[in-house]
């Protein structure tokens, strides 16, 4: 075990946002913290943005068991300030990789970072984008795509990942078939809306609020439902169901999700925000061949076919902009349930 250097652990700099506490918002603090030169076969990013995902709050509220302190934020996006690997060079723009992993096992070997003994999120299970510079392993580094805005840079890598790999991967969504996504305006809702356009499915949507299911149409959504007993409705706007329902809500919509679903249609999930346990009706599952689809970020080559889609067209969606220093503020809103698309901290320009 002569070299025990790799994977180079993730290291937040500068002014960052920190979670300290597990009392909500509150408990994230800007703090202060020393700056170093990168390691071999690290490089370190000056971030110009970063956003925020459910798991920032969660982590917030200590549901993630998660020791403080812990500098937050999965999406970073920002210019190489130095590198300890010839990949990369001071100036270039990046985006950082979300999925954190070892880059060496067999499943990573094999392209399958996701199963990876060491997998995990980025400012989740390490520290994360929400400070002023990372050092970061240079693997985890890509190009931001040119025709994104750095506010649109930070808002796409984690959620668009995800319903990147759900949608492609796991469900095999098809042209030719009709896709419902639940809860529209999570982030990650909002991408699958738009990846499944972009892959040019018919999509459907449920939301609570009005001024979302009404954004999710100028979206694209070809209809929009409400969030309660929507299945009766979706059943008959369709041909008896669609082919697959994009879940990350849980508990609190599964059963309608499953009702929605036409004979051997998919249910696939990221996510339970409603609650960890959900009840399914078995004779549902199996007499309608249905299959029911987990699914957690994504893989490095999947990173790099959205990058592509991205490239064709494909761009996020910002739901507001806060400094860095308002990162409390930020949170505040994602709790609330009130942004559409992605809450982004700007961190320097
Ligand atoms: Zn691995």
């Amino acid at each position: 075990m002569a070299h025990e250097q790799h994977p180079v652990e993730v290291v937040s700099e500068g002014r960052a946002a920190v979670y300290e506490e597990p009392i909500g918002p509150a408990g994230v603090r800007i703090r202060d913290r020393p700056r170093t030169e990168p390691q071999p076969g690290s490089v370190a990013v000056a971030i110009r943005t970063a956003s925020i995902n459910h798991l920032d709050l969660w982590l917030a509220h200590g549901a993630q068991r998660i020791p403080p302190p812990r500098v937050i934020g999965a999406d970073g996006a920002g210019v190489v300030q130095a590198s300890g690997d010839p990949a990369w060079k001071p100036g270039d723009e990046v985006v950082l990789f979300p999925t954190l992993c070892d880059w060496e096992c067999e499943w990573c070997r094999a392209g399958e970072n996701v199963r990876c003994p060491r997998f995990g999120v980025l400012g989740e299970h390490s520290d994360g984008a929400a400070c002023e510079l990372v050092h970061i392993d240079a693997r985890s580094v890509f190009h931001k795509p040119v025709g994104l805005s750095w506010e649109e840079a930070a808002a796409f890598p984690l959620t668009f990942l995800t319903a990147w790999r759900m949608l492609n991967t796991r469900a095999h969504l098809r042209a030719d078939e009709t896709v419902l996504v639940i809860g529209a305006g999570a982030g990650v809702a909002v991408a699958a809306i738009q990846i499944a356009k972009h892959l040019g499915a018919r999509v459907l949507a449920t939301s609570r609020s009005e001024a979302k299911r009404k954004r999710a149409l100028e979206l694209g959504a070809d209809a929009v439902f409400d969030s309660g007993a929507f299945s009766k409705a979706v059943r008959e706007a369709t041909n008896d169901g669609v082919d697959v329902v994009f879940e990350h809500v849980g508990p609190a919509t599964l059963e309608e999700s499953m009702r929605s679903l036409a004979m051997g249609g998919r249910v696939v999930t990221c996510g339970s925000t409603s609650g960890v346990k959900a009840e399914v009706t078995m004779p549902r599952l199996f007499f309608r061949q249905a299959s029911l689809l987990g699914s957690t970020m994504g893989n490095a080559s999947e990173f790099e076919d959205l990058l592509k889609a991205i490239d064709r067209g494909l761009r996020p969606v910002v739901d507001s902009v806060y400094p860095l220093d308002e990162v409390q503020a930020a949170l505040t809103r994602l709790d609330a349930s009130e942004q559409f698309g992605k809450v982004v901290l700007s961190v320097s320009s």
